[in-house]
């Protein structure tokens, strides 16, 4: 089933936490809200739940106007980053909670909910454990026993706020591996929060970038990442460095001097050139090239990153070089990234 979020408004109190923000999450897809803290994304998440309200704007599920309609009628599982287990109750009651506590007339017999959770620990490969508590199994396993919970239910969308947030990173990296797996065989519409930019391009169909309150871009984790439309997203979304530019002629200058990159659009100005650390080559004498006074180096893996203060104004550029690239380093290096994005200067 399709979620359309039209133009929605949030305010607590005067405080817009979400400014205008509309959204088509398609049926089947797993879609990241991507952002830093603060900007909005467990609002959002809250509102397509039915735990807040729109200030103004209109949620959709499919065709209904779910704007008004409750939690347990919009039918949505919920996980949340800290374990929400009933610590009193076993893996098996757990799961088996949100069917147990339906009204008489709408709950399985007894033999049917414990089908249904048996099949629910097979799907999160917790077999086995159904008779544990809480307290007895690993963060990771919590967190997976609360997504069997918020699947018995049969939801019509899944909505995971930043679920394996309080785990570990090597944890962490197995469980957004198996969620991805879990999600292909189940086929759920997924609505997962994140401030992990890693973690979204790895899991996400489409990744949704959120900053103060208003959605950045949308894309496919290739898109975000290959063509970022504004230096918020270039710059959340991996590493970057910046230097002001000007455009002239269908000509870059930096500090006056033509450098060897042609802007993809024309439009004469001041304007920012982007790069990434990581893809950048070496421009040996190159007239056109950048060039920078190496102010520090540091080895990671086969590579070093040096830090270089570039032009006249000495601005801090990171660049990423192989190791035996150059063994003994000169003090002045020219460069010219590789991959870059010029965006117009404010
Ligand atoms: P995120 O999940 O991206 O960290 P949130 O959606 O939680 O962001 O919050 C967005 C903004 O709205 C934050 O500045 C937060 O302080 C504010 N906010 C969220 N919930 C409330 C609330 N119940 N009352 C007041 N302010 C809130
Ligand atoms: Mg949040």
């Amino acid at each position: 089933m399709d979620i359309r979020v039209v133009d929605v408004r949030k305010d607590f109190d005067r405080y817009p936490a979400l400014r205008g923000v509309s959204l088509d999450i398609r049926s089947g897809e797993l879609i990241a809200l991507l952002g830093p803290s603060g900007s909005g994304k467990t609002t959002l998440l809250r509102l397509i739940a039915g735990l807040e309200h729109p200030t103004s704007g209109m949620v959709f599920f499919g065709d209904e106007d779910a704007s008004q309609k409750s939690v347990q009628e919009r039918n949505v599982g919920f996980v949340f980053q800290s374990y929400a287990l009933f610590k009193h109750l076993t893996v098996a009651d757990n799961i088996a909670f949100g069917l147990k506590v339906r009204p008489r007339d709408k709950r399985p017999p007894g033999a049917a909910i414990r089908k249904r959770a048996s099949e629910l620990l097979d799907l999160v490969q917790l077999s086995g454990l159904e008779k544990r508590f809480p307290a007895q199994l690993s963060g990771g396993q919590r967190q997976r026993v609360a997504l069997a919970r918020a699947l018995a239910i049969e939801p019509r969308v899944l909505l995971l706020d930043e679920p394996f947030g309080a785990l570990d990173a090597k944890v962490r990296r197995e469980l957004r591996q198996w969620l991805r797996e879990l999600h292909d065989k189940t086929g759920h519409t997924t609505v997962f929060v994140t401030h992990d930019q890693e973690e979204a391009l790895e899991l996400a169909d489409r990744v949704v970038v959120m900053s103060q309150g208003l959605i950045e871009q949308v894309g496919t984790p290739d898109e975000i990442y290959d063509s970022p439309n504004s230096p918020f997203v270039f710059s959340f979304i991996g590493e970057a460095s910046e230097l002001p530019v000007s455009v002239a002629g269908g000509q870059i200058l930096f500090e006056g001097h033509p450098v060897g990159l042609s802007p993809a659009r024309a439009g004469d100005g001041a304007a920012r050139l982007f790069l990434r650390p990581n893809s950048v080559d070496l421009a040996g004498d190159r007239p056109d090239a950048l060039r920078g006074t190496v102010a520090s180096v540091r080895r990671s893996g086969g590579w070093r990153r040096i830090n270089l203060l570039v032009g006249e104004a000495k601005h801090l550029v990171e660049i990423e070089v192989p190791a035996d690239a150059c063994h003994d380093l000169p003090d002045k290096i020219a460069f010219l990234p590789r991959y870059w994005q010029l965006f117009p200067a404010s």
